[in-house]
């Protein structure tokens, strides 16, 4: 048996659900770190369901990707929030809606470029490379603007060449009305 279930994927690839199972999702532990013990009290019923929101929708950007993501940060508890460099007040990682995952060599970056239809049709929206020099910050929170890829602030880029900043802005969202 041990045999088939390792030869049978790759003799008949895609027939067979294994291959899937195969497949790594990002867990919920990874995204709360241990937080949801040290912090018990912040996380609230609601963060939790948006949790499971945003993990269900990174996974399947994590299913059609097909290597394995390390989360570089999930919730931010707004104690331990406001102990991040450079970040946000009202963080989307306060209320469960956003997350970090590594990516040293850009090659994630690059990967979600090339699917911005696919992350579109995840619900989810990105920052701008130019500030998240090793991580790919994903968010199932439309920004003020609609755009799918936002600069998180309105400082300057702190890495201008990293990415050229330029998208079909066909896969933006109508901007909120103020
Ligand atoms: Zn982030």
């Amino acid at each position: 048996m041990k045999f088939l279930a390792s030869a049978v994927p790759s003799l008949l690839p895609g027939l067979f659900f294994y291959p899937r199972k195969a497949i790594k999702m990002i867990t919920k532990d990874e995204y709360y770190a241990g937080r949801y013990e040290t912090y018990k009290d912040d996380l609230t019923e609601q963060i939790d369901d948006n949790v499971d929101d945003l993990l269900a929708r990174v996974n399947q950007v994590r299913t059609a990707y097909g290597k394995p993501m390390t989360v570089s940060s999930g919730w931010r508890p707004a104690t331990i929030n406001s102990m991040v460099k450079g970040a946000a007040p009202k963080s989307n990682h306060i209320i469960g809606c956003a997350i970090d995952i590594a990516d040293y060599d850009g090659k994630l970056w690059a990967w979600c470029m090339d699917n911005l239809a696919l992350i579109t049709k995840a619900g989810l929206y990105l920052e701008d490379k130019r500030w998240t020099k090793t991580w790919v910050h994903f968010q199932s929170v439309q920004p003020a603007s609609g755009k799918r890829i936002f600069a998180p602030n309105s400082s300057l880029p702190p890495n201008p060449t990293i990415w050229d900043a330029k998208y079909d802005s066909k896969y933006d969202s109508k901007p909120k009305k103020a």
